[in-house]
């Protein structure tokens, strides 16, 4: 593992392996507040794959408090009880988004 440090901002340089994993410096995952386990998420962003810490959200409207988790999709409350008044309380509530 190889780290530079290079002026006022730090650049850490990692070796991707044969399988395309990277670990993740523990100086960073800790300012974070990423554990074990926890869910990152990664996006493309031009030229560069961004990493966050993963935030629950609404799969539906996006929200990120009042959340309930099913089959690891959250929903929100207020997403819910929509659903609820438009299938009623006996609906079948699926996870996943399926229409
Ligand atoms: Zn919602």
């Amino acid at each position: 593992m190889k780290r530079k440090w290079i002026g006022m901002s730090s650049e850490v340089f990692r070796t991707i392996d044969n399988l395309g994993r990277v670990v993740l410096p523990s100086d960073m995952r800790r300012s974070l507040g990423i554990s074990e386990d926890d869910e990152i998420e990664l996006s493309l962003e031009k030229n560069r794959i961004v990493i966050r810490k993963r935030i629950p959200s609404c799969i539906f409207c996006g929200r990120k408090t009042h959340l309930s988790e099913f089959d690891g999709k959250y929903i929100c409350q207020g997403c819910f009880l929509l659903l609820e008044k438009v299938f009623g309380k006996s609906a079948d509530v699926r996870q996943g988004g399926q229409e």
